[in-house]
């Protein structure tokens, strides 16, 4: 293959990475099975390294094969896998068109200082269970959550139009998509990471992946050792500085010759942009080069649907309606431990396995994973937790496990699923409309899966109140869902920091299965 035609292999490449990577993003019809979801993200380093660690087998080994790409060809990965790498070079040709003239790159040194400070910050903590910077940083959960909180609300809002245009001419075959919660605080942290991103690559191309990205740096490294790199050839070159111009790495120096290839990540522009074929990617031996020397006594060796689209907002609406609330709740709810997806065990692996890359989040049928603010503390922002201001957990559902791509929620089976305490549900007698305004309600135990939380007469003769039978709560936040107390409900789930087995309750055999797609039953 003539070596002009590498671009032209990555661009293609890329887009085969690109497009099923995003779409599983963006699935909220949940269409791709969590398997599936698993081999797209196969080849993405940092879960595949992070789902090394936790579960240990050699079939969860696409790190591996990065890192033998990267030292065969250099920084492929980032030139062709890596999500936020090719939306990085979409915005920069776009910036290239609405500057209407070629957009031209100079080379500019690299800030060592602070790529291998982010490095050494991102690793060195995860040893100690702590992933703050990875989380932040992580360029495919980067991408994941761009993804999610942009792409994702659009192509609903679309998807809904769609769906009501058709319902105008009674024809259904298109479902609304229901968003069931907006979170302010993480939006704003996502929008902040997008915008500084958007602006590197308009401005500079891949500086967030040559100076800030903790997994360019690391492949990097390696890839200044790789066998085949881009080289320029003496004889050849003119210094006309072509290459240098067209290059968004900004890692080549056409007066001195020299490139970075710590910073290359190999997207081959420079090769077709070379008057005189005096730029080659190629084997050492077959080509003078200059690259190597760069800075070799200072090398540094600093070394990550059917579950129901249920959504209970429409019961939780016709609770309301049916239970007039009349006096506000007064007792404020404060959880001591936000609640983590069931398969994640407990908040410190959860915690220190998760990058935040909303898979979960989109895929999770009930939306009640939502992105954390301070739920977890600073070192989880944006890890999911469960909100159940927004959904409840689904009883049946194991979605999240299935697709997690780090090893942070490991697959658990339904039976397992069924009895995984999560968290436990507490009740608190003074918001409960039941004593408030003596009237009838028992919304929590209604919904209540494993009848943890039953009714039991109260003072007022007739009426019933809810108790919680803690060892058969498992914490999946239907009752405080489905509670309709305002301000602050009347029960809610206390996560469990470890999660526990709850015990079987005998009784729910005998009870009546209730029908997860129907509206609420009062
Ligand atoms: S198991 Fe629960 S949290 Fe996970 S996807 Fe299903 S409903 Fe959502
Ligand atoms: S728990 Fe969710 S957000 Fe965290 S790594 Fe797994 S899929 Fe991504």
């Amino acid at each position: 293959m003539r070596q002009s035609n590498f671009r032209l292999l990555r661009i293609i490449i890329s887009i085969l990475f690109f497009i099923p990577t995003t779409y599983i993003l963006i699935d909220f019809y949940g269409l791709v099975p969590g398997d599936v979801k698993k081999w797209i993200l196969f080849l993405q380093f940092t879960p595949s390294v992070l789902n090394f660690i936790t579960i240990g087998t050699l079939s969860i080994t696409g790190f591996i094969i990065i890192l033998a790409l990267t030292f065969l060809f250099g920084r492929v990965y980032c030139s062709s896998v890596c999500p936020l790498g090719v939306l990085q070079d979409i915005i920069n040709y776009f910036s290239k068109k609405i500057k209407k003239r070629k957009k031209k790159f100079i080379f500019v040194k690299e800030n060592k200082l602070l790529r291998y400070s982010l490095l050494a910050l991102t690793i060195i903590p995860i040893f100690f269970g702590i992933n703050t910077f990875l989380v932040l940083l992580d360029p495919y959960s980067l991408y994941g959550r761009i993804a999610g909180n942009f792409a994702l609300p659009i192509l609903a809002f679309s998807n809904n139009g769609v769906a009501y245009i058709l319902e105008q001419f009674n024809n259904y075959s298109v479902y609304p998509h229901d968003i069931q919660k907006f979170n302010i605080v993480p939006f704003a942290i996502v929008f902040s990471f997008f915008g500084l991103i958007a602006y590197l690559s308009f401005k500079h191309g891949r500086l967030y992946c040559n100076t800030i990205c903790p997994v360019g740096t690391l492949l990097g490294i390696i890839s200044k050792y790789s066998l085949f790199k881009i080289r320029i050839k003496e004889e050849e070159c003119l210094s006309c500085g072509a290459c240098a111009r067209d290059c968004k790495a900004e890692c080549i120096d056409s007066r001195t010759k020299i490139i970075d290839t710590s910073r290359c990540i190999a997207c081959f522009d420079c090769i077709p942009s070379c008057p005189t074929e005096g730029i080659t990617f190629s084997l050492k031996s077959s080509a003078s080069s200059s690259d190597d020397s760069i800075n070799n006594s200072k090398r540094n060796f600093l070394t990550k649907t059917s579950i129901y689209l249920l959504s209970l907002s429409a019961i939780g609406a016709s609770v309301q309606k049916k239970i007039k609330i009349t006096k506000p709740s007064t007792i404020p709810v404060f959880k001591e431990n936000a609640v983590s997806p069931p398969g994640s065990f407990s908040l410190d692996k959860f915690n220190g396995k998760c990058t935040a890359c909303h898979l979960c989040v989109t895929a999770c049928p009930t939306q009640v994973l939502q992105p954390s603010f301070l739920e977890y503390g600073f070192t989880g922002m944006l890890q999911p937790h469960l909100d159940n201001s927004a959904g409840y957990c689904n009883f049946d559902c194991t979605i999240c496990s299935d697709v997690c791509p780090t090893g942070a929620i490991i697959p658990i089976t339904r039976n397992d699923k069924h009895l995984a305490q999560i968290g436990i549900a507490k009740f608190i007698k003074e918001n409960c409309v039941v004593h408030t305004q003596k009237t009838d309600c028992g919304a929590c135990s209604e919904h209540c899966p494993t009848k943890a939380v039953h009714m039991i007469p109260y003072e007022v003769k007739g009426l019933v109140i809810p108790e919680v039978r803690e060892e058969y709560c498992i914490g999946c936040g239907a009752c405080e869902f489905a509670c309709p107390t305002i301000p602050y409900k009347s029960i809610y789930i206390e996560g469990n920091s470890i999660h526990k087995t709850a015990k079987k309750n005998v009784e729910e055999k005998k009870l009546e299965k209730v029908n997860m797609d129907e509206d609420f039953p009062f």
